[in-house]
């Protein structure tokens, strides 16, 4: 063990914060421009076949959104 890996340890845990603190924002970014788009789309919804679960899903073909 060397100084410098412990440096190393210490600045990738620094580099995972602030990281996962930026995906967060982009994950929260990403909600309300799609809140924005789907208030204002005219949906053309079509059964989602890559989502055959125990309720049928639907997607709107012109955003790309699932039916809330
Ligand atoms: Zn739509």
């Amino acid at each position: 063990m060397t100084e410098q890996e412990i440096n190393q340890l210490r600045d990738l845990r620094r580099e995972i914060s602030t990281t996962k603190k930026r995906i967060l924002a982009l994950q929260e970014e990403m909600k309300q421009l799609e809140d924005t788009i789907y208030s204002k789309c005219e949906h053309e919804w079509e059964k989602d076949l890559a989502n055959v679960g125990e309720h049928t899903e639907y997607i709107c073909l012109k955003c790309n959104l699932s039916k809330k």
